[in-house]
């Protein structure tokens, strides 16, 4: 194993862990605990396990190691603890490593639990919480004090696709001490390099791009060896949020074709984002990967691509939405991402639905707006599933 290859030999061998049986898949050790050679190995073992030795799989499982170790070398970072789901990452983090009267700092559009986490859960136990429009580098500034402990922010906004500026927004935090956490699920681990860009802790919801079949809930925590073993570690153990080790068997296995499946599904993206450009029926195409993106700079700078993501708004609103998304037969009405089939999302009546109307509005989240999250399936077939679907308006 090498830290030196290059990312898709990483995805395809880092981490393995053969037994004496010397088998080519990894394998599911499916059990909760290790039986000890001897009280004195069981008592060495709780004591200072070392590398390779786990005691409880709470703690830590070799299958889970394994998958664990290959995202912590893909993403460029020392460790990385896996979790039972995105939001056992997003909020474990989070509550590891802050305390009453700490201070947060974090972007306002963010997936609905994230906010919730960070809006209702820390601020009842006494961390202070502030958000600001992500895009908005003085905001940052603002907001960011001496007391500032973490920000936190989705590295690419949902459902609105805004891109937020890792390093400026990691140059602002390190200059108070406070740490940068993001939960980087939209850009996914191939097109984005947030530890080269500034990023203390990097946060995956494995449920979507890296299983990439929607089979499994997961999540991941990427950062230091001193953040992962010595905050993190601590509360995940004793909380209870481990990822199971089938669970990182399938993570494992979607890991070996996540930079195959993540350029292809960004490739057809921007074609289907092309092909909708200009459509009559459509008051905004949103992608960035489109030179009409906003940010499309700091995308080509941040991301080298423009992702597997697009957002469009219907102009004839809900009513609009609904007959488009009744009309489609490949892709799918739910509200995963990442899946290798494209699946067509309201995020104002499902997954932002709970969001009150003013922050809708601010958020940009209309009633004719639709998630596209684009899948494995030829291009064209989705294009003419698309325009068949538009036609029905
Ligand atoms: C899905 C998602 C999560 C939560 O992940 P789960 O695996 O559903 O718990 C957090 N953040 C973002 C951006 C997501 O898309």
């Amino acid at each position: 194993m090498s830290k030196d290859w290059k990312t898709r030999t990483q995805l395809v061998h880092q981490g393995s862990r053969r037994s004496q049986y010397g088998e080519m898949a990894e394998a599911i050790f499916l059990t909760q605990g290790f039986a000890y050679d001897s009280a004195e190995n069981a008592e060495a073992r709780f004591l200072v396990p070392q590398d390779d030795e786990f005691v409880y799989a709470r703690y830590g499982n070799p299958t889970t190691r394994m998958f664990e170790e290959r995202i912590a070398t893909v993403e460029g970072c020392e460790d990385a603890f896996a979790t039972a789901s995105g939001m056992a990452a997003v909020s474990g983090a989070l509550m590891a490593m802050l305390k009453a009267g700490d201070h947060v700092v974090a972007a306002r559009a963010l997936f609905g639990s994230c906010l919730y986490v960070l809006e209702n859960i820390l601020q009842r136990y006494g961390v202070l919480v502030d958000f600001v429009d992500g895009t908005d580098l003085s905001a940052w500034e603002r907001a960011i004090t001496a007391n500032t402990k973490a920000v936190f922010f989705e590295t690419m906004s949902n459902p609105t696709l805004e891109v937020i500026d890792i390093k400026e927004v990691a140059c602002l935090a390190h200059a108070k001490g406070a740490l940068v956490l993001v939960d980087n699920v939209f850009s996914t681990p191939i097109f984005s390099r947030a530890v080269d860009l500034g990023a203390d802790v990097i946060i995956y919801s494995t449920t979507k791009h890296i299983d990439g079949q929607g089979r499994a809930l997961g999540g991941v925590i990427c950062g230091t060896k001193a953040f992962i073993r010595g905050v993190v570690e601590p509360y995940l153990k004793h909380t209870g949020g481990a990822m199971s080790p089938f669970t990182s068997w399938i993570m494992l296995n979607g890991m070996v074709t996540l930079d195959l499946r993540c350029r292809a599904m960004a490739t057809s993206a921007l074609e289907i984002a092309l092909s909708l450009q200009g459509d009559a029926r459509l008051s905004k195409v949103i992608y960035p990967g489109l030179d009409t993106h906003p940010q499309a700079a700091l995308v080509a700078l941040q991301m080298g691509s423009g992702g597997t993501m697009i957002s469009f708004e219907l102009a004839g609103g809900k009513e609009a939405a609904f007959t488009f998304m009744n009309g489609l037969k490949i892709i799918k009405i739910s509200n995963n991402l990442g899946d290798a089939k494209s699946i067509a999302t309201h995020p104002a009546t499902t997954t932002h639905s709970r969001l009150p109307q003013d922050q809708k509005d601010l958020l940009g989240i209309s009633y004719g707006l639709i998630r596209l999250s684009v899948g494995l399936e030829d291009p064209l077939d989705l294009i003419d599933d698309i325009k068949s679907g538009l036609n029905l308006i």
